[in-house]
């Protein structure tokens, strides 16, 4: 079951998402069981920072009512590969820092996925990185990085303290930010007075305060991000 503060960020980052659909020109589903999945490696892997890929989960299409509800007025519908489906099982590629995580030999990557890939090789559709303690906004790495994918690439930003307290969060980006927090009213749960909420810890005990999400396709544009349940259905919206 995914944890209830995921659920409670997940429900306002999509209301922030459907007040903002105009400015998007497409948008993409990710079930919130594969984020929890990913924050889970992602958090481990601290100070690390972690490449995930996807593909499209072709036994799933986008429901016709979330189309709808979900799509802004400048909606291009092939804009990416698999934009009609919701996001299938994330699998995690490899770890390092800004530099190396991009970087994964194709052999490795044909023995890693050989398995349950089969013929499609090596190559995800979709692929997701994370920022430790930076912004989720596109580095120029990041840009160029994407200009081989065929469907989006993602940044999970994470606020993290030190195990000695000490704590860096690198701001000075400029893009669209988007941040995947509980509302503050709900911090309590956290602990009483509670400055910044503590999200997880890592194993080597850096302590989780806040999270940016954001989706991008390599001409540059932004793309739209939900977080749906296993129906594939956007948690706290009413579709039409
Ligand atoms: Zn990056």
């Amino acid at each position: 079951m995914v944890a209830s503060w995921l659920i409670e960020a997940a429900t306002s980052y999509n209301r922030a998402s459907l007040e903002n659909r105009d400015s998007y020109s497409a948008f993409v589903l990710l079930p919130i069981c594969h984020l929890e999945t990913i924050l889970n490696w992602a958090f481990k892997s601290l100070p690390d920072e972690i490449l995930i890929g996807f593909d499209p989960l072709n036994t799933m299409p986008i429901d016709t009512d979330v189309v709808q509800t979900c799509r802004g007025a400048e909606h291009d519908e092939d804009l990416f590969a698999g934009q009609g489906f919701v996001l299938g099982a994330p699998h995690l590629v490899n770890r390092g820092d800004s530099f190396s995580v991009h970087h994964v030999p194709e052999e490795w990557m044909d023995d890693l996925f050989a398995n349950d890939r089969g013929s499609r090789g090596a190559r995800f559709t979709h692929w997701m990185h994370t920022h430790p303690n930076c912004v989720a906004i596109p580095s120029e790495a990041d840009a160029d990085a994407s200009q081989h994918t065929d469907g989006v690439d993602m940044i999970v930003g994470i606020e993290f303290s030190n195990p000695d307290g000490t704590s860096f969060w690198f701001d000075d980006a400029e893009g669209v930010r988007r941040s995947l927090k509980p509302p503050k009213r709900s911090w309590r749960r956290f602990g009483r007075r509670v400055q910044r909420p503590i999200l997880g810890r890592s194993s080597m005990g850096h302590r989780i305060h806040g999270l940016e999400l954001i989706a991008y396709h390599r001409t540059g544009v932004g793309v739209n991000v939900l977080l749906v349940d296993d129906d594939g259905m956007p948690h706290g919206l009413n579709t039409v």
